[in-house]
């Protein structure tokens, strides 16, 4: 039967500005980074996209080199947009990204205009899209002037090919730099991506003063540390999750120090009548410094047990203390 997406999905979630933009993000947005590349199954796939859809998320995260294989990741949402989506385009925000390898030879990386813009057109072929609402820097590159990678960015705002742009993984000097540029050229940046969650605090520690100085919004990835931040991996690493199941999350990476932290912050989160993931989430997002943060998913559940967590993301003084003197 044809998708018909839920009339109620604006009902519960929780849209932030982006930054000093006109633009909106839903406070939990949906990566497709794992679990919808050309090896995992579609159907799957295609039902956490619908469920995610119907809970409010209009914001989906992809990059070219999605999968495995890379590239995947979009001609899986391109297929998805052809057969659910297409009505509702109006209502989404895709990104993409370039800057990790894509293709053999000098212009298949990193962040020349050549490979940005070549990339940017194999986006959105694969996607079947005319535009995409965000196109990224995925990292900097220390060899290409910053002002040719934010120029590329610029002429696919200019081209029609993007509607806003973003960076990611860019340090908060760098950062400056990239804003100062983007303006000067009449395309503000939106948007930058880092990773942030509570055991990686670095954005903290001046990118987001960078941010909040020029108005830029910020969307998290990894917020719950690829799934460190559940209570997945506290007897030991079950056989249908990511540590088991590909080699980003690494085994030497859950270590007893942070198992320990996690079963902590389990109980806290219990107190606060939350899963640890749903706590996790709402602290990423407390105080209102972040625009959106930025799941994965290899189930429905998962997605629905996240968004649930937006209806309790008030923190007392207490809970925070607590949460500072389990994470130090
Ligand atoms: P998360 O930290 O949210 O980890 C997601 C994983 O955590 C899921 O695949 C699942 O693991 C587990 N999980 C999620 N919810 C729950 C839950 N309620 N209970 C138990 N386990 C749960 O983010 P990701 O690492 O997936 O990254 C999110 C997105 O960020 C990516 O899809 C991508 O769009 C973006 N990203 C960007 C990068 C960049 O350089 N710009 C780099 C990395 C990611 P399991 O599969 O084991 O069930």
């Amino acid at each position: 039967m044809r998708y018909q997406a839920a009339t109620e999905r604006y009902g519960s979630m929780k849209y932030n500005r982006c930054g000093r933009s006109g633009l909106k993000l839903p406070a939990i947005s949906l990566g497709l980074w794992h679990n919808f590349g050309g090896t995992d199954t579609f159907e799957n796939g295609r039902a956490m996209i619908r469920r995610a859809f119907d809970l409010g998320i209009t914001h989906f995260d992809l990059a070219n080199n999605y999968g495995p294989p890379p590239g995947s990741a979009e001609l899986m949402f391109g297929q998805l947009l052809k057969t659910d989506l297409a009505p509702y385009r109006d209502e989404l925000i895709i990104s993409t990204k370039a800057g990790y390898h894509m293709w053999e030879g000098p212009y298949g990386d990193w962040g020349s205009r050549k490979y940005l813009l070549s990339s940017l057109d194999q986006s959105l072929k694969r996607m079947g899209l005319d535009y995409v609402d965000i196109f990224y820097s995925h990292r900097p590159d220390p060899e290409t002037p910053i002002e040719e990678t934010m120029m590329a960015l610029d002429h696919a705002v200019r081209s029609g090919k993007a509607l806003y742009v973003g960076i990611s993984n860019y340090t908060a000097e760098q950062t400056a730099v990239a804003a100062k540029v983007l303006k000067e050229l009449g395309t503000p940046l939106l948007i930058h991506q880092p990773k942030y969650s509570m055991l990686n605090r670095w954005i903290e520690n001046g990118l987001q003063d960078v941010l909040e100085e020029n108005g830029v919004g910020s969307i998290a990835f990894c917020p719950l540390a690829q799934g460190l931040l559940t209570n997945k991996y506290v007897a030991g690493i079950p056989t249908d999750s990511r540590a088991a199941r590909n080699g980003f999350l690494k085994e030497r990476d859950i270590t007893e120090e942070t198992i320990t932290k996690v079963n902590k912050l389990i109980q806290v989160a219990a107190a606060r009548g939350q899963s640890l993931a749903q706590m996790a989430l709402v602290w990423a997002l407390r105080g209102g410094r972040l625009t959106s943060a930025l799941i994965g998913a290899s189930r429905v559940s998962q997605i629905e047990e996240n968004v649930a967590a937006l209806a309790n993301s008030d923190f007392t003084q207490e809970e925070l203390d607590l949460i500072e003197e389990i994470l130090k």
